[in-house]
């Protein structure tokens, strides 16, 4: 199935994405509505809070004529090593784009190698080196986990025209998603929320319990 992508200033987007928990078959239906959804976007990668979800977890679909890596993947509690990127201007082959941001393109200096270290859908540990476009697709996507898009990245010029168009835009409000394969914007609705809300805390293995109110107490953070 099809998950609507939400776009900048939904706050999923910009928070550290929690640690996915349950290995079970549902999260690997989830993964493979990720595919879809990141095939029909179309994008070459699609993060867990760009559908909404809470979760550290993404998954990648690139097939470059320079890749030798595999064609796609899912990434889940990744880490990623880079090495220093430089600070040479931006040149057109540097330009990224966001599903989260759609219809701009912003240069942007990555590292040209990195080596992920990440769990798949059913929970095993796996390692993987890319370069190249790889490399820079496997940051773009680990800078979402990190509550962190590509424009946030942006200095000078470019982020002052990032500023304008989010204000042209009416963007970086809470609830604004868009349908792969529709591409009209619309306001998300409060039982879509929860429901990605409860989704989460599934995979997340998030109890609702009532909140201990002494609890700051014992660790002398309360007066
Ligand atoms: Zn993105």
């Amino acid at each position: 199935m099809l998950y609507p992508i939400h776009v900048y200033g939904s706050p999923v987007l910009h928070k550290t994405s929690a640690e996915v928990k349950i290995f079970d078959s549902k999260l690997a239906t989830l993964a493979e509505d990720m595919f879809e959804t990141c095939e029909v976007a179309p994008g070459v990668g699609l993060a867990a809070p760009q559908i909404g979800l809470d979760l550290a977890m993404f998954v990648w679909m690139y097939d470059g004529p320079e890749h030798t890596g595999p064609k796609r993947g899912v990434a889940i509690n990744p880490s990623l090593l880079i090495e220093p990127v430089d600070v040479l201007e931006p040149t057109v082959s540097d330009e990224e784009g966001c599903l989260s941001f759609p219809g701009y393109q912003y240069g942007l200096r990555r590292s040209p190698r990195a080596v992920l270290h990440a769990q798949d859908e059913k929970g095993k540990w796996y390692d993987l080196e890319a370069t190249g476009w790889f490399a820079r697709i496997l940051q773009h996507e680990y800078d979402h986990l990190k509550g962190r898009i590509y424009v946030d990245r942006l200095t000078g010029k470019p982020a002052h025209q990032v500023e304008k168009v989010m204000k042209r835009e009416k963007w970086n409000v809470p609830g604004i998603v868009w349908m792969p394969g529709e591409d009209e914007l619309y306001e998300a609705s409060a039982e879509e929320l929860a429901h990605l809300d409860e989704m989460s805390k599934y995979f997340a293995d998030i109890k609702d319990e009532p909140q201990q109110p002494d609890k700051g107490a014992s660790f002398g953070l309360s007066k």
